[in-house]
């Protein structure tokens, strides 16, 4: 027993000491990088949501423009996922962030028009990150009635296009420049800080462009200037079969642009919006006004002398406003271009994912038409393109039916964060990850509802819901008890109203049903039932 008992002794001084050279060599690589980095690596994706305001589809290359071409963001298209049929719930500026925010359709976030409460209550995709440890911001335009919640850090735009004011947690902070470039280079210049943290981040790059007033950078202002845009073939619509609601609306390219708020003529009158114009003027540095003044005083003296009128005033307004629209597009584009840019020279590419969308579309011209809000495609639409890198495969695209209620859920799975059930989205990542889901919806439900007060600066366009299909759309304009129903296979321009004509038929019986049943499924109980 001694002996044995020796004998292990003997031995067992050389073998705890192999042991413990093992261990160390085993683990001194371990050490080695511990001591470089004492948390543990975080590898959830970094999210980058680089959101415009009113930059619609069919301004964008990727969706197929015939207008303009937008580089940067095709090239986010070839290397992630276009979604062919992206929508909003309520195309209209404070609504689509609330519910980008909250997943919820307006009715249900409270916030049904830019001018009435949101419920900062609710769960949002900011709160969820930020509970699950990402660092989140939100740059840019707000357009919420509460403080941003859910954000580390915020600076929310405050001014029109040039040198704008930002009010932040810290207070007030001056700008130098234009809005976009601006609001490009506060986001890259928080990203260049917080990814030095070993935690991922969030940031909402949220531009004010291409919103009215359409104030180009000073670069852009001579792009298109040797050519004309060609204008949409209804450009000159009547409104015939539509709602009474539609040629009462002003929002008209050939009536309702002001003249030097919008059109860049010369300040002349004393109206609210003149006041605006001339101040936004007043708010450029010297050099500022001086290549604005270079680009539109000698255009503004060539269309004083040709004396335009009727349509050819309106064909004339048509090139003023779109050329300015989409050199505004084009600073959004270069944008999207220095985010990227910024992340491939900092190694931050292979995990950041990249998202490109807009609050909503916009009527370029089309039923003769600026602006929004309406549930025709024009402004219903907004680009949706997501770059996942290891998940999406290039050039991919998807033609599920997809709505702005479906970002929220879709940034908590991306982050790895808490569901939230009562969210009315839908999570794309399965359709990100190359699924094709057959029982996903198969139809959209909108509603817009804002109030405005009567007078010049309102667009006053008729209350309504309605339900889309892959083919059909039926519009419900409550005010007016007016149907409208659009075969968008053959009519895509939805010119021609197929309600009176089939409003016995089982097509519109069938859409009916299918719509009550959305409101029921959303719980929407405003707007007046049928
Ligand atoms: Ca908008």
């Amino acid at each position: 027993m001694v002996r044995v008992k020796y004998c292990n002794l003997r031995w067992s001084l050389p073998i705890a000491l192999f042991s413990l050279m093992a261990l160390w060599l085993i683990s001194s690589p371990v050490q080695f990088v511990a001591a470089q980095s004492p948390r543990s690596k975080d590898d959830r994706p970094n999210i980058v949501i680089i959101y415009s305001d009113d930059h619609a589809q069919h301004a964008v290359g990727a969706y197929g423009s015939r207008m303009n071409q937008t580089p940067a963001i095709d090239r986010l298209a070839r290397d992630g996922m276009r979604f062919n049929n992206s929508f909003v719930a309520n195309a209209i500026c404070g609504p689509a962030r609330a519910t980008l925010l909250t997943g919820l359709h307006s009715h249900a976030n409270g916030m049904t028009a830019n001018n009435t409460r949101f419920r900062d209550d609710l769960p949002t995709f900011a709160k969820g990150l930020q509970a699950a440890g990402y660092q989140t911001a939100m740059i840019g335009k707000w357009h919420i009635p509460t403080k941003p919640n859910g954000f580390d850090y915020w600076a929310i735009k405050r001014g029109g296009y040039y040198n704008s004011e930002f009010e932040t947690p810290d207070g007030k902070e001056t700008s130098k420049g234009h809005i976009t470039d601006v609001i490009t280079e506060r986001s890259v210049d928080w990203m260049r800080d917080t990814a030095q943290q070993n935690r991922p981040f969030l940031v909402w790059i949220s531009h004010s462009a291409v919103h009215r007033t359409w104030a180009p950078a000073g670069r852009h202002l001579d792009r298109y200037a040797d050519r004309d845009i060609p204008p949409p073939n209804n450009l000159h619509d009547d409104y015939q079969g539509r709602n009474p609601g539609a040629s009462t609306a002003q929002m008209r390219v050939s009536r309702d642009l002001f003249p030097a708020y919008d059109l860049k003529l010369p300040v002349t009158g004393d109206q609210i919006l003149d006041r605006a114009a001339a101040r936004q003027l007043d708010q450029m540095t010297d050099e500022q006004r001086e290549r604005w003044d270079a680009a539109f005083v000698p255009r503004n003296d060539a269309f004083a002398e040709a004396g335009l009128a009727g349509r050819q005033r309106t064909e004339w307004n048509y090139q003023r406003y779109i050329k300015n629209y989409l050199r505004c597009v084009d600073g959004i584009d270069e944008s999207v271009a220095t985010v990227r840019g910024f992340l491939e020279k900092n190694s931050l590419a292979d995990n950041t994912i990249v998202i490109y969308s807009s609050d909503q579309g916009f009527f370029l011209g089309d039923h003769g038409w600026y602006d929004k809000r309406w549930m025709y495609e024009e402004s219903f639409r907004t680009p949706l393109l997501i770059y996942w890198p290891g998940v999406t495969t290039p050039q991919s695209t998807s033609d599920h039916l997809v709505q702005n209620i479906d970002i929220a859920p879709t940034l908590l799975e991306m982050a790895g964060a808490e569901p939230v059930a009562d969210m009315q989205g839908e999570s794309l990542a399965p359709l990100l990850q190359g699924e094709k889901p057959s029982d996903w919806r198969n139809a959209l439900y909108y509603h817009y509802q804002m109030v405005e007060p009567p007078g010049r600066t309102s667009h006053l366009v008729a209350k309504h819901y309605g339900i889309r299909t892959a083919r059909h759309k039926l519009i419900y304009f409550y005010e007016h008890d007016f149907w409208e129903l659009y075969d968008l296979e053959r009519d895509p321009g939805e010119m021609n109203n197929l309600y009176p004509g089939l409003a016995s038929s089982d097509l519109v019986k069938q859409l009916k049903n299918e719509l009550a049943d959305l409101r029921v499924q959303y719980k929407d109980t405003s707007g007046k039932p049928w």
